[in-house]
């Protein structure tokens, strides 16, 4: 909803409108979350069925969000996710699920391919999909229209004070020439990695970033991609292939900074030129299929996820490499997370908001999250570095990763968002077709 579409300002008193000392019109509710990307909006969906009154923030224009032209992998964990919000049937056919990782160490022979058997799947399971960021927003955008959340966008937040017993938010239409005020039991902050949340609450962050830059793309082969992914690591960087709808395929390509630079400008030619280089021929013919993109690349962690009456989550809270396509996974996980612990404070009548309450949250994540961010900056340290003992450990560990399955098993779990998680992988056998 836009300010715009608002119900008029000067009527106080009226829909759940209360008066503020300045006579500004100021909605009420339980819970708003600020930022509407695809964490933002599983958060506000997630909490949906309960009873709290539940508002959500964004600042872009609905077109703008939906032509980002990113594509996730998206985990069986989060799968499950989305199967409890009930959007999983509407959005398996539009998504394509891969059946095989191929996982190398430049052009070292040694290739470990990971199968569904090896995670306890049947032959012709899913080891998890790729979708892209349209598909996705458009979805739960729709999921979204049919509950009673309050949309405001597009519409930024500018300014919030956290009261012992409430929140206060002040939103301005983009022209500036309309504020709003909003009162919440707990704000949670789903505003990406600047996050002008974090920032105004005074948390720190740890982190950094790294001498590379991504460059993606999507392209169109000759050669079917049979629903395998690739993750090939160069000294330079990651490199990925990720099968997509139509034949078509994701390129996740990493580099130093000067290298991503002229990949991204270089003449669409010169840039499959060295796509073959890279890859080889397995696709056979490509041309590329949209502009390409260049993205930063970095670590970070805030030294908390919580404060009273704020929480946050997804880019907000922590940022990795984007090496095995964890980052929105980790976001979704947090949803699942401080989903459990709301809606268990309101069923024992707690305050939501309440710093007590929020801590549970913040013990839950934190372990994993910085577990998967160490994962994947050791992945790219140790695949970047050509210092001979490096190079012979990682290629044990590659041989040992294709000789015992029990090996490969439990990096698939890890990586599949199902470590420890022992109902995520019977839903997602349940879930697949
Ligand atoms: C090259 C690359 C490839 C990746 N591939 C994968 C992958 O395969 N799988 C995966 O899981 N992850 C991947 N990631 C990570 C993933 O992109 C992010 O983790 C994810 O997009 C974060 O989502 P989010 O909703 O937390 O943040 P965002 O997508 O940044 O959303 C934040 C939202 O908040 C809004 N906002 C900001 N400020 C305000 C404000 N003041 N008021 C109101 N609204 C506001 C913004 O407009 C935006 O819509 C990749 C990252 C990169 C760089």
């Amino acid at each position: 909803m836009s300010l715009s579409t608002m119900p008029p300002l000067t009527i106080p008193g009226e829909n759940g409108y209360t008066k503020n000392p300045t006579e500004s019109p100021t909605l009420d509710f339980d819970v708003v979350v600020v930022g509407g990307g695809i964490v933002g909006l599983t958060m506000a969906l997630a909490i949906a069925p309960s009873s709290l009154r539940i508002a959500l923030v964004e600042s872009s224009g609905e077109s703008i969000a939906a032509r980002r032209g990113q594509a996730y992998n998206i985990s069986p964990r989060s799968a499950q996710i989305f199967h409890q919000l009930g959007i999983w049937g509407d959005l398996l056919p539009r998504i394509t699920p891969y059946e095989q990782i191929r996982l190398s160490d430049g052009d070292y022979g040694g290739v470990v391919q990971f199968k569904p058997q090896d995670l306890g799947l049947p032959k012709d399971g899913y080891l998890g999909c790729i979708a892209p960021h349209g598909v996705l927003l458009t979805q739960l955008e729709s999921a979204l229209g049919k509950t009673t959340i309050r949309r405001f966008c597009p519409v930024t937040v500018t300014n919030v004070s956290y009261l012992p017993q409430q929140a206060v938010l002040t939103l301005q239409s983009k022209d500036s020439s309309t504020a709003l005020t909003l009162t919440s039991q707990l704000v949670i902050g789903a505003d990406g990695a600047h996050s002008p949340l974090r920032r105004s609450a005074g948390i720190h962050t740890f982190g950094w970033r790294y001498p590379q830059a991504c460059v993606v793309a999507t392209i169109q082969s000759e050669l079917y991609h049979q629903r395998i992914a690739y993750e090939r690591f160069w000294p330079s960087g990651p490199f990925a292939v990720l099968p997509m709808d139509g034949g078509r395929c994701r390129i996740v390509w990493t580099a130093p900074y000067p290298e991503a630079e002229s990949l991204l400008r270089c003449d669409p030619q010169v840039f499959i030129e060295q796509l073959h280089q890279r890859f080889g021929a397995h696709l056979g013919k490509v041309t590329l299929e949209d502009e390409r993109v260049l993205l930063p690349v970095e670590l970070m962690h805030s030294d908390h996820y919580v404060l009273h009456r704020l929480a946050l989550i997804g880019d907000a809270a922590h940022r990795c490499h984007p090496v095995g396509g964890q980052g929105l996974n980790l976001g979704l996980r947090d949803v699942a997370v401080l989903r459990e612990v709301l809606l268990s404070a309101c069923h024992k009548g707690n305050d939501i908001g309440d710093l007590s309450t929020l801590r549970h949250f913040d013990h839950r994540s934190r372990f994993h999250n910085l577990m998967m961010l160490a994962v994947t900056d050791g992945l790219v340290k140790l695949f970047s570095n050509q210092w001979l003992p490096f190079v012979a450990l990682r290629r044990l560990g590659l041989n040992l990763m294709r000789a015992i399955p029990m090996i490969r098993h439990w990096v698939l779990r890890l990586m599949t968002g199902c470590y420890g998680q022992y109902q995520s992988l019977s839903l997602w056998k349940s879930i697949q077709s």
